[in-house]
């Protein structure tokens, strides 16, 4: 395979330390006690990562896997779910609630803004009977990140379950499971965290547990269980075999995350220069606010084709970016400056490539995205 810069919002690109810690030897991690202390390890750095002393767990799938699990584990037949929908993601929670029983009520928000606090205040006034609620942090189809610090706090006041769907923001973006009263933040390996896909983040309040635990009807699933974790390190057992290299991998990544003191500034630097790069340019920004500073979404500009500037892209200038899906296929392209991806000479490279292969199919600039970008770096 041909060197690729990869720039896309998930899969990231993975340090060399990390993929070293991959290739370590291994233990039967069903039967040897030390891999229970190295995954307890490994979660701990996790929650205080979080800012949680909730429990934390890692469960052996992409990020996908936690969104199922949390509905799986929470939702009885009939259960009220309220799905905060400004997004794609935030959208999809419904078919994982119904798909487990529950009943899923949409409440909108726009798409191209950070979720309106207002319009949810105002719903929760006439209506709060519900067992829990979700909400995506960065919704990356579009990029919008949602105030958590607002919207959990006021979910939980009327004694409703806050679920998060953090896995293309954790950290990129602060989150702060504890004050915000989050009780289940779910995040995935191969975001920000810049580790190869296949593993999910999972952090469980007390409240949560209690309303897995005091269910009427069994949880309908085993995989996405999140009960059959609970007493592993106590009772020295996983409910299945655990991917230990993934693991080894993941936990150089925290290592890398918590010696990166730096890394929230870094994002944020990077994110902003980038939109003001994009906003000086005949290029447009997708939304109108809320951006995420894991991600730059950029309207695709008339007349031209997101696949044809994709695959150039690749085979030209060996970038990868991306467009999006659903709703948004065909409409944007992605620019996922999160983890390890968030390096000034890799993103602007990209604009620079980005700029170039526009420019070959006819748009005019008068700026270069990529002099912007730093230039706003300064
Ligand atoms: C990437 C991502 C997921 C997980 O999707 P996978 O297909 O498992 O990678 C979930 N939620 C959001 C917001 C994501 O960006």
């Amino acid at each position: 395979m041909k060197e690729m810069l990869i720039i896309t919002p998930g899969p990231t690109a993975v340090a060399e330390n990390v993929r070293l810690a991959r290739a370590k030897v291994t233990t039967n991690p069903d039967i040897d006690l030390e891999f229970y202390d190295f995954y307890k390890r490994t979660c701990d750095k996790l929650a205080q990562f979080l800012k949680t002393k909730n429990d934390l767990r890692i469960l052996a799938g992409e990020g996908i896997l936690g969104l199922e699990a949390a509905c799986a584990s929470l939702t009885e037949s009939g259960d009220r779910v309220l799905v905060l929908d400004n997004g794609i993601f935030g959208h999809g929670f419904a078919e994982f609630v119904e798909l487990y029983g529950g009943q899923a009520l949409l409440l909108q928000s726009s798409e191209k803004e950070a979720f309106d606090i207002e319009i949810l205040e105002k719903f929760l006034e006439k209506d709060h009977d519900f067992k829990y609620a979700t909400i995506v942090h960065c919704d990356t189809p579009s990029g919008v990140l949602n105030d958590l610090s607002k919207i959990c706090p006021l979910l939980k006041k009327y004694g409703i379950l806050t679920v998060v769907d953090s896995v293309a923001a954790m950290g990129g973006e602060d989150l702060q499971v504890d004050n915000w009263q989050i009780d289940i933040a779910l995040g995935g390996s191969q975001k920000v965290l810049s580790a190869p896909p296949g593993l999910t983040i999972v952090s469980i309040s007390p409240l949560a547990y209690q309303a897995m635990e005091n269910r009427q009807s069994p949880i309908a699933s085993f995989y996405c269980n999140l009960l059959t974790f609970k007493d592993y390190y106590e009772k020295k057992w996983f409910p299945y075999t655990m991917p230990i290299s993934d693991i080894y991998g993941l936990d150089q990544a925290v290592d890398n995350i918590l010696f990166d003191q730096e890394i929230l500034k870094r994002h944020a630097m990077i994110g902003k220069a980038t939109r003001k790069a994009i906003k000086n340019s005949p290029l447009e920004l997708y939304l109108q606010n809320g951006y995420s500073n894991t991600v730059s979404v950029i309207k695709v500009p008339n007349g031209l084709n997101d696949q044809e500037l994709l695959r150039k892209m690749r085979q030209d200038y060996q970038v990868m970016i991306t467009g999006s899906f659903d709703r948004l296929a065909g409409k944007v392209l992605r620019i996922g400056h999160m983890g390890e991806n968030a390096r000034t000479s890799k993103v602007a490279y990209s604009l620079y490539a980005l700029q170039k292969v526009l420019e070959e199919s006819g748009l005019k600039f008068e700026t270069s995205l990529q002099e912007d970008f730093l230039q706003a770096l300064k």
